[in-house]
Formats: structure tokens, sequence, C-alpha cells
């Protein structure tokens, strides 16, 4: 018999039509999105979940007493609570690799939108305030041969790193727990240790994934670390920041803008300090959001799906649950 797999949000029809030859589909058809009651209702009966951002959690797992994988259509997997799924065995998948390009094209439509202030420039073109005369208040900062500093230079940092240095002429430099000699080589970038690299940059790209260690990771101190000049980028998570210390600074001058895909609550609240603030560059968490390549991570997510359930091996199981 057939495995049952439960998908919690709309997927391309030649995906689920993928699953559909080798699994029984349920899945959550309405145009809002559903509740987490509701989740764990249709836990009851599944071998399977396909989701993105559930939480996984014990609550989860004790409503889910046939669950064996989760696959989950990105590459950040911090909604898994993986000592739960460990004590239950399941399964946890994610989808790197397929989304690499597109998120780094994203880093640098941020860096080049908040230096040359793009999105604050259109509006002012917009509400008619463009007058001869403006120049100097029209000013922006060069991206070509500045300082870069990335922090977290796994998958996605590289494809960024490769493009900032060959795409742009600039000074790449980056913070891990390890060195990546390989990528030193080849991208001609340079390792710098966390408070050296917050100091030189004229950008700060954060890109470490949401971990216990990574919370509130760039915080007050690291921001006055920073030069006033500075720009912060962050598309990792929006609570590797201490978002209320990023309004202080912007405030304040501590450094001088920042650009966004990300946020300590998403969406955002409709009275948030950063959305009255021209120095912030807003986006909707769309780091990996084109047709392209969303096709591919469902489509790579439903073959971790399917593997995990028809006992081959799924290619891209979390490394800590290995
Ligand atoms: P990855 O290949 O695993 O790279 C992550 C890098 O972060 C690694 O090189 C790792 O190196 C470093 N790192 C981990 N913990 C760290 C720590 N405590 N301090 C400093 N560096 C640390 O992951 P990826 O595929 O590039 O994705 C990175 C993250 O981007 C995801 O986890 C996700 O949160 C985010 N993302 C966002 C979007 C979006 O839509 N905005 C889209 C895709 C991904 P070491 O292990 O050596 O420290």
């Amino acid at each position: 018999m057939k495995p049952t797999v439960f998908i919690d949000r709309q997927i391309p029809a030649e995906v689920e039509a993928f699953i559909a030859e080798h699994c029984i589909i349920d899945k959550w058809d309405e145009k809002t999105p559903m509740t987490r009651q509701q989740l764990l209702l249709k836990m009851a009966s599944a071998n399977g979940l396909l989701t993105a951002g559930a939480k996984i959690d014990a609550e989860l797992i004790e409503h889910a007493p046939h669950l064996k994988v989760v696959s989950s259509i990105s590459v950040g997997y911090n909604h898994f609570d993986l000592e739960a799924m460990r004590t239950r065995g399941i399964i946890g998948t994610n989808t790197p690799h397929v989304l690499n390009d597109t998120v780094a094209d994203l880093a640098l439509a941020l860096i080049l939108g908040t230096a040359r202030r793009v999105a604050e420039l259109d509006r002012y073109v917009k509400d008619g305030k463009w007058k001869t005369g403006d120049g100097v208040k029209l000013f922006g900062k060069d991206v070509h041969h500045a300082k870069l500093g990335i922090i977290g230079m796994g998958r996605i940092g590289e494809a960024v790193a490769r493009r900032a240095r060959f795409g742009f002429d600039m000074d790449v430099v980056y913070y891990n727990r390890s060195r990546k000699p390989e990528a030193e080589e080849q991208l001609g970038v340079r390792y710098f240790e966390l408070n050296d690299l917050l100091a030189y940059s004229d950008f700060v790209l954060l890109l470490a994934p949401l971990t216990p260690e990574t919370v509130k990771l760039i915080g007050a101190t690291e921001f006055k670390l920073m030069k006033p000049s500075a720009i912060f980028i962050n598309i990792s998570r929006g609570q590797t920041v201490d978002e209320q210390a990023l309004i202080e600074a912007l405030e304040q001058g501590t450094i001088s803008a920042a650009g966004l895909d990300v946020f300590e609550k998403e969406p955002i609240e409709a009275d948030h300090p950063f959305l009255t603030m021209a120095n912030v560059l807003t986006l909707p968490h769309i780091g990996s959001a084109t047709s392209d390549t969303r096709f591919d991570m469902a489509m790579l997510a439903a073959q971790n799906l399917v593997n995990a359930l028809t006992g081959q091996v799924p290619p891209n199981v979390v490394d800590e649950l290995l």
C-alpha cells in the first residue's frame, strides 16, 4: 500500500503528479494558510509531510504516530526541533544548492539597492519631488571596489562572493566557524575574525543559518564595531539579529543603512519602525522566490519525500539528522 503524505501548501502540478505516482496525497487546498490546529489534525494519518516553515516540534510529533519524514521546501531548517525529531527517528530534509544563485542575486539587489538608494529614490521621483539642482541630496555609495564582509560563507555566501569579486571588483572578507581554503584560493576572499570583519567592511552581509548559537549574533555591540558609513544586509533569518538594536543603530547613525529580506516577525507588523525609515530597504522574505527556483526546490523536496518513504536514501537529509 502507498504511503500517505500531507502537503500543507500549493505546489506545482508537475511536482504533485510525481508525488502521486508513489504516495496517496492529502493536501491543503484553501486560499488561506492552514492553522496549527488544522495541521495537527492532519498529522493523524500522515507518513510524510511536505512543508516550508511548519514548526516540527514535540507537540506535532505527538499528533503524528505514523510520521517518517518531514521534507521542507527551504534550505534553512530552523523550524525543525532536531532533538524531538531525532528522539522519534523522523527524517528531516531540505533543499540546498538549487537556490544558491537566486538568493545570491537578491543579496546583490539589496547591496545595490541600499547603496544607491533605489527604492527611496523611486518614491522620490514618483512623489513628484525631483527638482533641478537636487544633486548632492541624491548621492549614494559606490558598490564597486568596496569592502564586503560575509558572515556565513556557505553555499550561498560563495555565490555572493563570486558576483562581488568578479562582477564588482569588491574586496571580500568572510567569517565562519571554520576556514574555507578552497574558497579563499578560487574566489580570492580572505578570512577575518568576526570583530575584524565588522570593523573593516563597507557592507556586512549576514548569511549564517539560524541556530541556537546564532540567535542575535548581531546586536548593539556588533553594530558599534561597524563603520558609521556601513550598510548592514540580512538575508539569513530575522532572529539572527537583535532587531531593537538595529533600529537604534540606524536611528542614532551608528550605521548608515540596512537592507532586510527577513524579520523577527513575518509578515512584519504594520506599525514597525522599519517601515518609516528611509535608510531601510525591506523585502518580504523573497530570497529564493523566482518561478524557476521555487519549482526546482519543490521538485527536490518531493524527491526527498518520496525517497524517504520508498526505502531509498533522500538526497538532502539535514546534517544533524544523518
Ligand atoms: P550553508 O551552506 O550551510 O552555509 C552556512 C554557513 O554559515 C556555513 O559556511 C557555516 O560555516 C556558517 N555558520 C554556521 N554557523 C555559524 C556561526 N555560528 N557563526 C558563523 N558562521 C556560521 O547554508 P546556505 O545554503 O548558504 O544557506 C544559509 C542560510 O541562508 C540558510 O540557513 C537560511 O537561513 C538563509 N536563506 C535565506 C533565504 C531567504 O529567502 N532570505 C533563502 C535561502 C537561504 P561553519 O560551519 O564553518 O561555521
